[in-house]
């Protein structure tokens, strides 16, 4: 896959079709300046104001906005909210969609052919292997992102956490938690 990358990266490059050093920057940006830590500060929000909640609801895209997240691979978003009853997770069947803006570049994982085949077919044996277990009285839904749609998943917020500011909270939520495969961290535990 990295020779055939490299191979088509080369052949545009010479016909001029892109320019290697504003592939560079567009890495380097992802890679280093945007990171699950937007997406954190996001679920912070949705869990202390219940009107952004609402309008995250209803309106993701214009909602992530607000908090300057926008850009490339995140221009239409919709958010999933997780609670007792059902518990949501993200796959990109076909290759390995995901919402830059919120949550950076996609992990190995993520872009396996065995994450992307068994999330959809076990997705309760895949949480095990993330060591979530839920409750069988949870349901798991499974949400395949494509080129056009991006989700983000709002994780439960934890027990305990009451009158927390946003800062506080965006500590306790992990990027697994985002794309469904972690829960957002307890109150106490290592970070
Ligand atoms: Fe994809």
């Amino acid at each position: 896959m990295d020779l055939r990358v490299r191979a088509l990266e080369s052949v545009l490059t010479q016909k001029g079709y892109v320019d290697p050093a504003a592939l560079d920057a567009l890495i380097d940006t992802y890679q280093t300046k945007i990171g699950p830590r937007n997406g954190a500060r996001v679920v912070a929000k949705a869990w202390s104001d219940p009107q952004f909640a609402d309008w995250l609801a209803s309106d993701a895209t214009a909602a992530i906005a607000s908090l300057g997240f926008t850009g490339r691979q995140g221009e239409h978003m919709v958010a999933v909210f997780n609670d007792a009853d059902q518990h949501h997770m993200v796959v990109c069947t076909l290759c390995s969609c995901y919402p830059w803006p919120v949550l950076g570049l996609p992990p190995t994982w993520y872009k396996s052919a065995p994450y992307r085949s068994r999330a959809v077919r076990d997705p309760r044996g895949v949480l095990a292997e993330f060591g979530v277990t839920l409750p069988d009285t949870t349901a798991i839904r499974v949400w395949d992102s494509t080129a056009e749609l991006r989700y983000l998943v709002i994780p439960r917020r934890p027990a305990g956490t009451d009158g927390w500011s946003e800062d506080k909270l965006a500590d306790l939520v992990t990027r697994d938690s985002m794309i469904g495969t972690g829960l957002a961290r307890q109150p106490g535990s290592a970070s």
